[in-house]
C-alpha cells in the first residue's frame, strides 16, 4: 500500500462525469489524473481553470501504447473508464469509430492493467441502461438480457462482456456501472436533456423562440450525474468486484421533461409554443423504455438517489440561464 494519498486515473476526465467525479475525488483527498485525447482539445482548458489540481496526461483509447505509458508511470490505485463515443445518435454516423473507442477502448485499458502487472489497481467501467435497449422486462435490473438497439449499446455491451471476463479470468478487480441517464450543469449541449433547458433558457431570455426535437414519447429514468458518481466511488470502496444498475426508478417521458422545463423557466404555454418535431432528428431505432431497479446498489453499496426529477430539471434551467444571460 502507498503512502495515506491514493491516485486515481479517469479516462474521459472532459465530459459530464469526468468533472462531477474529479470533485467528489478530490474532496476525498486524493490524487487525481486525468486523461485528455486529440492534438487540440477544446474543453481541455475549462478543466484546468476549474481543476488546477489535477494533472492532465495525453493519450487516447484507440492508442494502446498511450496507455501502457500512462499507467506504466502513473500506477493508479483507481481506474473510472469513462472516455467514449457517447451519443447514441452520433454511434449511428460513425459507428467504426463508436465500437474502436467505446467498445475496443476498454479491453486496450484492461490489457494494458495485465500486461503491466497492475492487478491491485480496481477499475470503474462505464456501462448503459442502452445495453438493455429494447427491454426484456421491467424494471430492468443486473440480471435482465442485453438487447442493444444503437451501434453505442453494442460496443457497451462488448465492453461491459469484457470486464466480466478479464474479472474471471485474470482476477482483476473491475465493476461495471450500469447507469440509467444521468444528467446535469456539466451535460453535453448534444444530449436531449441539455438541448432542450439550454433552448427553453434561451427563449426565456428572449434570445429565440422555438427550437426542434425529434421524440417526444421516449420514456427515460433520469437521475443527477452528482449523485451518479457517488456509487461508482463506493463499488470501488468494495473488496469483491461487480456490477450494479444505477437509476431513480422512476420514469419520465421527454415531453414530461420539456413542460417541466417550461414551468421551471417561468414560461407560460404548452410544447406547441415553443417546439417543432423534426423527423430528421429521429433515431434509425428508438429505446422506447428505459427504468432501472438500483436495490442492489441499496442493499450493497447503501446508494440511493437524492435529487429528484423536478430538482434535476430546476438545476439544469438555472444553470442554462445563468449561463445564457453573460
Ligand atoms: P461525455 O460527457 O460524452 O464524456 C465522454 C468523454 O470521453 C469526453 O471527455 C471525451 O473527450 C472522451 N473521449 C472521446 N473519445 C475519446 C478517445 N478516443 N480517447 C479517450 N477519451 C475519449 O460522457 P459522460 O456523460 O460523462 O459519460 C461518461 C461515461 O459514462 C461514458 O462512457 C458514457 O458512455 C457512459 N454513460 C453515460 C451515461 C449518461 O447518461 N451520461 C449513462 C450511462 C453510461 P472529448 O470530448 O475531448 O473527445
Amino acid at each position: 500500500m502507498k503512502g495515506e494519498m491514493k491516485t486515481a486515473f479517469i479516462t474521459g476526465i472532459t465530459g459530464q462525469d469526468g468533472h462531477h467525479l474529479t470533485k467528489l475525488l478530490l474532496n476525498n483527498g486524493y490524487r487525481v489524473v486525468g486523461m485528455v485525447n486529440g492534438q487540440r482539445n477544446v474543453a481541455e482548458s475549462s478543466f484546468r481553470k476549474l481543476f488546477p489540481n489535477v494533472e492532465l496526461v495525453n493519450g487516447d483509447l484507440a492508442d494502446f501504447s498511450s496507455l501502457l505509458s500512462i499507467l506504466a508511470k502513473v500506477k493508479p490505485d483507481e481506474i473510472y473508464n469513462l472516455g467514449a463515443i457517447s451519443f447514441v445518435t452520433m454511434s449511428f454516423s460513425q459507428p467504426e469509430i463508436t465500437a474502436n473507442i467505446t467498445g475496443l477502448g476498454a479491453l486496450r485499458l484492461f490489457e494494458a492493467v495485465r500486461s503491466l502487472g497492475l492487478f491491485q489497481t480496481k477499475i470503474y467501467q462505464a456501462s448503459s441502461s442502452e445495453m438493455f435497449g429494447k427491454v426484456n422486462e421491467v424494471p430492468q435490473t443486473e440480471t435482465t438480457a442485453f438487447y442493444p438497439r444503437s451501434p453505442y449499446g453494442v460496443a457497451k455491451v462488448f465492453a461491459h462482456n469484457m470486464s466480466v471476463n478479464y474479472r474471471e479470468a485474470y482476477n482483476i478487480h473491475i465493476s461495471c456501472g450500469i447507469l440509467f441517464n444521468h444528467e446535469g450543469e456539466y451535460r453535453g449541449h448534444e444530449f436531449v436533456t441539455r438541448k432542450i433547458t439550454s433552448n427553453i433558457a434561451r427563449i426565456k431570455l428572449g434570445k429565440q423562440e422555438r427550437f426542434q426535437l425529434g421524440a417526444l414519447h421516449p420514456m427515460r429514468d433520469w437521475g443527477y450525474a452528482g449523485d451518479y458518481v457517488e456509487a461508482m466511488w463506493l463499488m470501488l470502496q468494495q473488496e469483491i468486484p461487480s456490477d450494479y444498475v444505477i437509476a431513480t426508478g422512476e420514469m419520465h417521458s421527454v415531453k414530461e421533461f420539456v413542460e417541466k422545463a417550461i414551468e421551471a423557466a417561468g414560461l407560460t404555454g404548452g410544447i406547441e409554443d415553443y417546439v417543432d418535431l423534426d423527423k430528421s432528428l429521429l433515431r434509425p431505432s428508438e429505446v422506447e423504455i428505459l427504468c432501472g431497479d438500483a436495490s442492489k446498489a441499496k442493499q450493497e453499496l447503501g446508494w440511493a438517489p437524492s435529487t429528484s426529477f423536478d430538482q434535476l430539471v430546476e438545476l439544469m434551467i438555472e444553470n442554462d440561464l445563468k449561463l445564457n444571460s453573460k
